[in-house]
């Protein structure tokens, strides 16, 4: 089982990675029109073209800079470099280990780092400018952030260890799982209450779209949820009470312009005010 999950991973094709994601928004998508969380009274279709086409880009940056990925992956591989070439462990905690790291490395640290820099941060801003969250928002994000995600992503990639069917597999679920808890769904909440244990929900990833600080920068988790809770920027909230997008791009036709969105982050930096005091979700 895992032998054969190895396998795939190591071989799999640029074709098979597009189809997986593509693959989960369209699945998202759906489970959006029969259990919406917010209603669907938006032009879903225009959303989602803008959106569409910043996943494309991303799609883009990554294909064109994988084989710097492999060569890094290879490379640790043979020269026994990172933390799984330092460690012993039967190969299904190996994968498990891997997954963690990779996740605390290449996703919650990197957008930890977005939120806390400037110039990082005048690139995420694409991503937080959406004022309707869905699974199409989840790849919304500036080439240059996807660039900037990228070199997290070589960066755990040594530290980890990992050898490649384990990156492959790691984006794999890193894209489904974005996919999943960007999502404008309901989930039980028995359900939500037992994933959310483990994984980050739609539920939980919510907040940290509200449009004003301290809420967004809360709940930084792509696939696990627990390093919110290890490093404290975890938090629950009325999700009913919430207002996606973000206060100082609230603005919608720049934020649903293509071109002056791709301009923003060469633009001057737009002082966020925290209302930690004045508002309670
Ligand atoms: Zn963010």
């Amino acid at each position: 089982m895992i032998e054969s999950i190895i396998e795939y991973f190591a071989n799999i094709s640029s074709a098979h990675r597009t189809i997986i994601l593509v693959g989960g928004l369209t699945i998202f998508s759906l489970i959006e029109s029969a259990v919406p969380l917010f209603s669907l009274n938006y032009r879903r279709w225009k959303h989602g073209g803008i959106n569409v086409f910043f996943t494309i880009t991303t799609i883009l940056v990554n294909f064109f800079m994988a084989f710097l990925l492999v060569k890094t992956s290879d490379w640790v591989v043979a020269q026994e470099i990172g933390i799984l070439q330092w460690i012993d462990t039967p190969l299904w905690l190996f994968l498990i280990i891997g997954l963690l790291l990779m996740d605390l490395l290449g996703a919650y640290t990197a957008h930890w780092v977005e939120h806390h820099v400037t110039w990082m941060w005048k690139f995420h801003v694409i991503h937080h400018s959406d004022q309707h969250i869905d699974a199409t928002s989840a790849n919304r994000h500036h080439p240059g952030e996807s660039v900037i995600r990228f070199a997290f992503t070589i960066l755990a990639t040594i530290i980890v260890g990992a050898p490649m069917w384990l990156v492959f597999l790691y984006q794999s679920m890193s894209v489904v799982l974005s996919q999943f808890n960007h999502a404008n769904i309901i989930l039980p909440d028995a359900i939500d209450k037992i994933l959310n244990k483990i994984i980050c929900t739609p539920n939980m990833h919510n907040v940290h779209h509200h449009y004003r600080q301290p809420y967004s920068d809360t709940n930084y988790g792509n696939i696990f949820s627990f390093w919110d809770r290890i490093f404290s920027t975890y938090i629950e909230v009325d999700n009913n009470k919430l207002k996606y997008g973000l206060d100082t791009h609230m603005d919608k036709p720049e934020t649903n312009n293509i071109i002056t969105m791709l301009l923003s982050p060469f633009r001057p930096y737009r002082q966020r005010i925290d209302y930690a005091e004045e508002e309670q979700l």
